[in-house]
């Protein structure tokens, strides 16, 4: 069917339903029948594929040729060991990125969205996956389309497409039927389609297609949406690349050498290959992703949802948090303080009284309702309740006014015009009653004496009071609908209420956090600079001597220069427009700032996009709001990002640990086997030997690392740069001495077994390397703090990883299975004890060298 060109009757009965919506039992036979409402995700790798993509490493196929080979040339035994090792290798990788995939399939439930629909004649929230085909879908400014649907009403509907058509500009929508039966998608303007989003109005639609049967359903294969690689990925993927060619040319010429030596070639081949196995980091960027995935996972306990993978790793370096007061500051729990009712202000209303006049406009005038499955509740906006509660507890207040007063038109607040108005019937008049921002409504006035009203308003803005004005006037005939400039001008101002929104108890700490921690936090209201200021600096924000507080008028006056080279000081942004806040943004990064800026309405959006964290409000924001944002608080509240940066910086460390970690490692194994012929020593370890240690040492430490405790000092450092590379703070030059002491330290023992005549040489030096890596990740735990102040013990997982390695070696040197299978020796008690002491001498020797960096201030690489 056609249902663009139909008829909404038509429609209805094509779908069998109606305007009172679908009945329970109806609702359960059609989500039989068409099934949920979704796309279909990309094809996932199935598990196998996963696991078997293990392999597809070229230095591992080529190990695996070089076993296959070697075993045919008669050492059946190494070969086997290899494959063995090479396989646990791969289970450990494939259980790593299943996981990783779970942690994300998992968030991106929780970012599910939801739709209002009328279901058994009444308005009920479900998921958005539930709805069926006749279904009806309410729509409103801000939220997301559910499924395609045919619009029944609209009142200035915009819907914007852009995600369908490609059409940046939102589309004006109609109900009523189309003639062009061939009409490209973005002229069926009765019809609105799912993902795509409502900028202004409201209306109601029915389902006419859900699920892959939607327009954006058929061409999903395209949309899949790419996961995108972090900064630190994309820099460690090139490092591994680099580093692999690296690798190749000294296992080349560690190969000749060898040979010149008089090894055998095949034996010469497997332990290069094994090398360039355990050398080339190429599971990092790997763990990176688990890392992120599992943090945000984290995150979501926290109350922030990560939309956007990479944000993780670059919430760690933000250095300016820009939010919104009402809500996130503060509770959002509106009382109002005090009435101020103008003095020349009386309504000529038959049957109502001066002192009733303000009463009657904040009980008439409101955008909430009364739930009457929930004993009368009033429900919706903080404000909006506030208001008409405080009226109907006042002395004079009528309860029958609702019914004397009925409401014929209205135009909704929003934050750019900072004012909402009803129309009320009266004796074949009829009421005109606005109420917003004072500035607002002085400006529709005809009152020219402002200044006893904006005194009165300044006082209480001063106790942190939001002020809200009231205006009205009475009409003959009512204007057209939506026709706001006959409505909002002309009108007689009445008079203004005072409400008071407690702050957060836990935003003052928060927020003093912040400035321990290198971060700026600036307030960005559309609430008036008097009340936005008091608040500011009760809260903190507004401290030191050269705070300013401006208005967005004066940010209007101020040129793009002028703001850039003053920005930095201005902490208070009061009566903006979401416009404003791209331009605050845009301002901040211009000069090299990392900006994460709150936001929860519609025109929210562009601010959002371009900070580097946007952040939308998970209870109060719209669906546009949250599809823009990177993250999403669950509970609205600011402290929740301070946490969330925490959390950031937690993660961005660990993962620089295990990077320091494995790099040190690697440097060392390579140092080792390179070395011991440059100095004349036999060969040292033997491919498996090497393989064993770098499936021992990269899979579970490195993962225990990743669970490491925030550092104490953690948000007492400033920001780390977003262009930081990997190698910064003195992590080139700590692999470089790390990697040289271990590998010093491993062929010391070498040479002096050798020169003892102790037969047990190699698993000596086996024994020495592995444990010098379990001590490396113990003292990797943290850059700056002692380990033994820290606690041995205080990282468990790290912890029940080195005593499962510790055993796994001790049962390789003392059975005499694995002795055969590894080609190793059980030790003395003696040569046992040495081998654990000369593995602690890198573990003492990092902290040594923090012991170095505290005594110069963090500055022992400054030179470099
Ligand atoms: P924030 O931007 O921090 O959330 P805010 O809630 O004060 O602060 P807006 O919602 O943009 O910001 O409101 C701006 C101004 O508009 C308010 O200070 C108030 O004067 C007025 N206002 C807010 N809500 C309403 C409403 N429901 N009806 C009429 N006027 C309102």
């Amino acid at each position: 069917m056609n249902w663009h060109t139909s008829t909404i009757e038509a429609v209805f009965k094509e779908l069998q339903s109606s305007r009172d919506g679908l009945l329970a039992d109806e609702v359960a036979k059609r989500i039989q029948q068409y099934g949920p409402n979704q796309l279909q995700e990309k094809k996932k790798k199935p598990a196998w594929l996963l696991f078997a993509l293990q392999f597809k490493d070229v230095m591992i196929l080529i190990l695996i040729v070089a076993a296959v080979v070697s075993a045919i040339a008669g050492d059946m035994k190494d070969a086997i060991v290899i494959l063995v090792i090479i396989i646990i290798n791969a289970i450990i990788g494939f259980a790593q990125e299943f996981r990783a995939e779970k942690a994300i399939d998992a968030l991106k439930k929780m970012a599910a969205a939801h739709v209002r629909v009328k279901r058994n004649k009444r308005v009920e929230q479900i998921a958005a996956t539930a709805l069926v085909p006749g279904d009806i879908v309410l729509l409103e400014a801000g939220d997301m389309v559910g499924a395609d649907l045919r619009i029944l009403e609209c009142h200035s509907l915009k819907i914007e497409e852009a995600s369908l058509t490609g059409e940046s500009h939102a589309i004006d929508k109609s109900a009523d039927p189309l003639q062009a039966e061939d009409a490209p998608l973005g002229d069926r303007i009765n019809m609105a389609y799912k993902s795509t989003l409502v900028t202004a109005g409201n209306g109601k639609g029915v389902v006419v297609a859900t699920g892959m049967q939607t327009e954006i359903g058929k061409i999903a294969g395209m949309l899949q949406e790419r996961e995108g690689t972090t900064p630190l990925q994309k820099r460690l993927a090139d490092f591994s690349k680099k580093l692999s060619f690296i690798v190749l040319g000294i296992c080349v010429v560690l190969y000749f050498i060898g040979i010149l030596r008089g090894e055998k070639p095949l034996n010469m081949l497997l332990t290069t290959i094994s090398l360039a196995v355990a050398a080339i980091p190429e599971a990092l960027p790997a763990v990176i992703t688990i890392a992120l995935a599992l943090g945000a996972k984290k995150l979501v306990k926290k109350n922030a949802l990560i939309r956007k993978l990479p944000a993780v790793e670059t919430l760690g370096s933000v250095t300016y948090i820009c939010t919104d007061k009402t809500g996130t500051l503060t509770q959002n729990l509106m009382t109002v303080q005090d009435i101020w009712q103008h003095d020349k202000f009386d309504l000529s209303i038959p049957g109502i009284q001066k002192e009733q006049a303000l009463l009657l406009l904040m009980a008439l005038n409101h955008d909430s309702k009364e739930d009457h499955n929930d004993n009368n509740k009033r429900k919706g906006d903080p404000t909006e309740v506030a208001l008409v509660e405080y009226a109907s507890k006042q002395e004079g207040y009528n309860d029958n006014w609702k019914q004397h007063f009925p409401r014929k038109q209205e135009l909704p607040f929003d934050s750019d015009r900072k004012m909402m108005t009803t129309v009320h019937a009266t004796n074949g008049a009829f009421v005109v009653i606005t109420k917003g921002a004072l500035e607002s409504i002085l400006n529709i006035c005809h009152t020219t004496d402002h200044q006893p009203v904006t005194q009165r308003s300044d006082t209480m803005a001063e106790a942190g009071q939001r002020v809200i004005a009231y205006s009205c006037k009475l009409i003959k005939q009512l204007p057209s609908a939506g026709d706001a400039v006959a409505l909002e001008s002309d009108q007689q101002f009445c008079g203004l209420a005072g409400m008071i929104d407690p702050p957060r108890p836990e935003a003052r700490q928060a927020i003093a956090e912040c400035k321990t921690a290198g971060i700026v936090p600036v307030l960005i209201t559309g609430d008036h600079p008097i009340t936005a200021a008091a608040i500011a600096r009760d809260m903190g924000i507004l401290k030191q001597e050269g705070d300013k507080t401006v208005t967005g008028v004066e940010l209007g006056k101020l040129s793009d220069e002028d703001l850039n080279g003053g920005i930095t000081q201005m902490k208070v942004y009061a009566r903006v427009s979401p416009q404003q806040k791209l331009r605050i943004v845009k301002a901040l990064q211009k000069q090299e700032q990392f900006v994460a800026m709150t936001g929860d309405g519609v025109n929210d959006a562009p601010a959002l996009k371009r900070a580097n964290i946007g952040v939308a409000m998970g209870i109060t924001g719209t669906d546009v709001s949250k599809e823009a944002a990177d993250m999403i608080l669950l509970d609205d509240n600011f402290a929740t990002i301070v946490k969330a940066v925490k959390e950031g910086r937690r993660i961005y460390d660990n993962i620089r640990k295990f990077i320091r970690y494995v790099l040190a490692c690697n440097f060392a194994e390579i140092l080792t086997i390179f070395m011991a012929p440059v100095v004349g020593l036999p060969m040292p370890l033997l491919p498996i030997h090497i393989l064993w240690i770098n499936l021992v040492t990269d899979s579970l430490p490195g993962l225990a690392l990743a669970s490491e405790k925030a550092d104490a000092q953690i948000m007492n450092r400033p920001p780390r740069s977003p262009a930081e590379g990997i190698f910064a703070r003195g992590l080139a030059i700590y692999t470089v001495w790390v990697g040289v002491l271990m590998a010093t330290v491993t062929l010391v023992t070498q040479a002096w077994a050798i020169y003892i005549g102790d037969a047990h040489w190699q698993t000596m030096v086996f024994t020495v390397l592995c444990f010098s890596q379990m001590g490396q990740a113990m003292v990797s735990r943290s850059e700056y703090d002692f380990i033994y102040r820290m606690g041995i013990f205080t990282n468990r997982p790290l912890v029940g990883a080195i005593a499962l390695t510790f055993i796994l070696q001790l049962a390789i040197i003392y059975l005499p299975v694995l002795n055969k299978i590894f080609n190793t020796a059980p030790l003395t008690l003696i040569e046992l004890g040495l081998c654990m002491i000369l593995s602690t001498i890198t573990f003492h020797a990092v902290e040594l060298e923090k012991f170095i960096k505290k005594k110069t201030g963090n500055k022992a690489y400054s030179f470099i």
